[in-house]
């Protein structure tokens, strides 16, 4: 059983990619032309917002965001302590403080009342300037946004959605990666929708904002390339690799997303009385990024057994980001925790894509039923 197929997702696609590819090397243009407009046109009408700006990888389109609203030193900038290490990485890189919230125990979202009460603490100590909030959709669900804009609104704080893990997600008929002010997401090979290399993308309705970042990733650009008008950086998606995720889109939005979702389901109907279960919010979808259980003290013997019997499984994640050494000097608490520090101790995420076999499923129903009975 593979962790994530990307193999079996190429031989779906197969005739699509490769012609795709022949066509950007017969054509000779590498970086920007058709491929990449035509994406960007393709996933802002997908997400519903009205601007999608590429770029070289989800932490540069997290980064990006932070510049167009001039975050810098003495901001504070809230992002949930259990998350891919990015996430916070981009607030020091713009000499903003990253502080940690904890998050909800079914859901591994960004907690709401924990939220409130971090930027309660940083108001109260008077040190730093709330400025904004990176919301992840983590595993795949999109986060609590109804209660997290709400909040963000009432403090007066920008709300980014990293959507990395969430592309393919909705609330409603709200698409993932328009729920926040800016959102971003990640095209690493295995993301929901992954390219063949790194690739990002920003998306946002508000026009000055998309112009920031337009100009930011090309090195600062004002009317071209050689007119500079601030210092940016070089964030491009490759000609290539827009090819590559426009031929495996319309099969990612359609039958992968419905694929995974019943993979889900399946899981969730063997899983839910034998370990703790990935909580899916009325009315929220997830894209199923991660498929991440809940197994209290013999996580790692129920690793070995699936290991052994040829089952791929990851702990997705193993450290609190307030843990990492490289937020040693950065960190203070401003609020509890907990649940985060449980959550690395417990979580176990299975394999998950749109092409597991039934037959592979019954296999791990079998497995989950003799370790478990
Ligand atoms: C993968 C990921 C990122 C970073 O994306 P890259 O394209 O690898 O830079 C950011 N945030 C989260 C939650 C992620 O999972």
């Amino acid at each position: 059983m593979e962790f994530r197929d990307l193999q079996a997702q190429y031989l779906a696609n197969q005739a699509q990619i490769d012609s795709a590819i022949q066509k950007v090397i017969l054509g000779g243009q590498f970086i920007g032309g058709d491929p990449v407009k035509q994406l960007e046109e393709k996933l802002a009408d997908y997400v519903g917002v009205k601007h999608c700006i590429t770029c070289a990888n989800g932490t540069d389109a997290l980064q990006l965001a932070l510049m167009a609203w001039d975050i810098g030193q003495g901001d504070a900038v809230f992002v949930p302590d259990f998350t891919f290490f990015s996430t916070a990485e981009v607030v020091p890189w713009v000499q903003a403080t990253p502080v940690f919230v904890d998050v909800d125990k079914d859901t591994y979202n960004m907690c709401p009342e924990s939220l409130e009460e971090a930027i309660e603490a940083v108001l109260q100590e008077g040190k730093l300037r709330p400025k904004a909030v990176i919301a992840v959709d983590l595993f795949g669900q999109p986060a609590d946004f109804p209660a997290i804009r709400t909040i963000a609104d009432r403090y007066g704080l920008q709300l980014l959605e990293d959507g990395a893990q969430g592309f393919g997600g909705s609330i409603g008929k709200r698409m993932a990666c328009s729920f926040g002010d800016i959102s971003t997401t990640s095209f690493f090979p295995a993301k929901p929708l992954g390219c063949y290399g790194d690739g990002g993308a920003v998306f946002t309705d508000n026009d000055e904002w998309a112009a920031l970042v337009r100009s930011y990733k090309v090195h600062g650009k004002g009317n071209n390339k050689y007119d500079n008008v601030r210092i940016g950086m070089n964030s491009r998606l490759d000609t290539l690799q827009a090819a590559v995720l426009l031929a495996k889109f319309d099969r990612f939005a359609g039958e992968e997303m419905t694929a995974v979702n019943k993979v889900a389901m399946q899981y969730t109907q063997f899983l839910q009385d034998i370990v703790g279960m990935p909580v899916i919010r009325e009315g929220f979808c997830s894209s199923w990024a991660q498929y991440t259980i809940k197994v209290k003290n013999h996580r790692d013997d129920l690793q070995r057994m699936l290991a052994a019997n040829g089952i791929p499984s990851m702990v997705y994640y193993s450290k609190p980001l307030h843990e990492q050494k490289a937020f040693s000097n950065l960190h203070r608490l401003y609020c509890s925790l907990d649940n985060t520090v449980e959550l690395c101790q417990e979580v176990l995420s299975l394999p998950m894509h749109p092409y597991i076999q039934n037959a592979e499923v019954k296999k791990l129903q079998k497995l989950f039923g003799d370790m478990f009975a």
